[in-house]
């Protein structure tokens, strides 16, 4: 017998109409791309989100079709997050710190129609656009004023967002989508080959954000300021832009500047509650505030995550500055939030060094999460604090493929699960803690890159035999690239003639920080890299 309840689909306009039905009055403030704060409120952006929803309309696209975008975390990117969503577009946000050829594989993958970008992106914009396939309108986020005309492809269509949403109405009437029609689509780089792309649904991002909104995650209140310095093409800013209207919550774009002194006096300016980051941002604020003697006193709660992160940012804030630092351990693959480490009060630890002990584990799932761990054959491990394995993860939240891509099917397990490539253990009270990572990639400052990518190209060079990249500790970056060359018999490439073969191919901040050479890089019986070994032997490596 089924219930009687009412059926209603969990769609981002239902959280849309909440948030602008409910907290008409609260504020959203950004730190805009032209210079300035602008400010509005949510009844504001609920009448310019359904202009551009129209604005939308004319540029006769049909639903499912994907609208990228290319910018910082600031109102028009909100405006644009939704007015896609309700109306059954996809919002496809990319990574603008990618090189200008990742940018058009995935532009081109997405089959995006229309881009929408940030002006201090457009340089990226004008290398790439060559190789677009599919767009058909590029809309340039600023105003008439601040409107320049960008060296583009031709046959896109250049619009100015302002004028393009200026006489249209204030009316739409969003349609009752199917709750798993796709919102929303990000690639990530975190596994080998090309990046793949996690298309997430209504549903599931509705659930999404109720989790993060759970008492012991992160959650938001209307009483809360927030402000997401996690960006918003890194996984929806972790769900964000979703979960803090649902709560009616004042939100703060940090806009390009994510340095420690623009951070804090934003923090301050605007009497910011909680703040969500990866480590890297996280130590550039603490050092800021160590050297400037500054305080960010309104600041009760510093979400963490994205990285493995050092326990001196947890001693920092919580020791120095009074605010509480919560750890979450996600992925992109999982919308992104899997575990956060809030302890019950039975487990209150006996004093602070335990208590920091504590806090350095990635901490237990959420409800509407799962996880465990196997081994190599796939067989359960126990959860006893020691024993360490794959670690695998399924629910509400979490993809069940890759968006049009099946390389990686192997990661997609019986029973829904989804094969992390973290390596982890959990202990008897659902504590999980990362040990290690299979997935043969370095994570910099909360961005993916390649070692494949970076191999290949080191053993481009004529005087190179084999090459392998590994990470090595970074105090700021958290892990850096170092490249391990074996050279042709009787050659000897300098290093610069190493280095000088990334010029141009990457991002610039992709390219390794050193290079090491060994006379042969060790082989397993099947001629993979031993990348264990050679972690064993340079992975102490001290970056000069
Ligand atoms: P992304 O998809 O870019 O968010 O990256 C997800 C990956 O980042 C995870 O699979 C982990 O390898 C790593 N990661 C995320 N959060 C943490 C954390 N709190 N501690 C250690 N590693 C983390």
């Amino acid at each position: 017998m089924l219930g009687l309840m009412q059926d209603h689909p969990l769609l981002i306009s239902s959280i849309f109409e909440h948030a602008v039905g409910n907290y008409g009055k609260q504020e959203i403030v950004s730190n805009t791309v032209e210079g300035g704060i602008h400010r509005y409120n949510y009844s504001s952006w609920g009448e310019r989100t359904k202009k551009l929803a129209n604005a939308l309309k004319s540029l006769n696209l049909n639903q499912g079709d994907k609208v990228g975008t290319l910018a910082w975390n600031g109102y028009r990117h909100l405006e644009i997050y939704y007015a896609t969503s309700c109306s059954g577009l996809i919002c496809h946000t990319l990574n603008p710190r990618l090189h200008p050829d990742q940018v058009s594989y995935i532009v081109n993958h997405a089959e995006d129609k229309v881009l929408c970008v940030d002006l201090n992106i457009l340089p990226l914009i004008e290398k790439a656009s060559e190789n677009f396939k599919t767009v058909e309108a590029l809309v340039i986020m600023t105003d008439e004023k601040n409107m320049i005309k960008p060296n583009i492809k031709d046959g896109i269509k250049v619009i100015c967002y302002e004028e393009f949403i200026k006489d249209q109405s204030e009316e739409y009437i969003w349609p009752q989508l199917d709750e798993k029609t796709a919102s929303s689509l990000c690639y990530t780089s975190g596994t080998t080959g090309n990046p793949k792309g996690v298309l997430y649904s209504h549903r599931s991002t509705v659930l999404h954000a109720y989790g993060m909104n759970l008492k012991d995650v992160v959650p938001y209140g209307a009483k809360d300021v927030v402000m997401p310095v996690v960006p918003m093409f890194h996984v929806n800013a972790w769900g964000t832009p979703y979960a803090a209207p649902m709560c009616g919550t004042k939100i703060v774009f940090p806009g390009a500047k994510l340095d420690g002194e623009s951070i804090t006096d934003l923090m301050n300016a605007e009497k910011i509650t909680i703040s969500l980051g990866v480590p890297t941002i996280w130590l550039l604020l603490l050092n800021h505030l160590r050297e400037s003697g500054k305080r960010i006193d309104t600041v009760k709660r510093l979400v963490i995550g994205g990285s493995s992160c050092p326990r001196t940012l947890f001693e920092g804030f919580e020791d120095e500055f009074g605010a509480e630092v919560i750890h979450a351990w996600g992925m992109t693959e999982m919308s992104p939030l899997g575990t956060v480490n809030m302890p019950a009060l039975a487990e209150e630890p006996k004093n602070r060094t335990e208590y920091y002990d504590q806090k350095i584990a990635q901490g237990r799932t959420i409800f509407g999460h799962q996880m465990k761990l196997v081994d190599d054959e796939g067989n359960d491990l126990p959860e006893d604090g020691e024993t360490q394995g794959r670690l695998l993860s399924r629910g509400f939240w979490v993809l069940k493929e890759y968006y049009n891509d099946t390389t990686e099917k192997d990661r997609f397990l019986d029973g829904g699960w989804f094969d992390t490539g973290d390596v982890a253990k959990i202990d008897a009270d659902g504590f999980m803690t990362i040990t290690d990572r299979t997935k043969d990639i370095i994570k910099s400052g909360g961005e993916w890159i390649s070692s494949i990518d970076l191999e290949n190209i080191c053993v481009g060079h004529p005087e190179v035999a084999n090459a392998a990249v590994i990470s090595v500790p970074h105090e700021k970056w958290e892990e850096r690239p170092i490249v391990i060359v074996q050279p042709m018999p009787g050659k000897s490439p300098s290093k610069d003639d190493i280095l000088n073969m990334y010029e141009g191919k990457i991002a610039k901040w992709m390219i390794p920080d050193d290079v090491l050479f060994t006379d042969l890089i060790p082989l397993g019986a099947t001629g993979k890299i031993l990348k264990n070994k050679l972690r064993d032997q340079f992975g102490g490596h001290k970056i000069s």
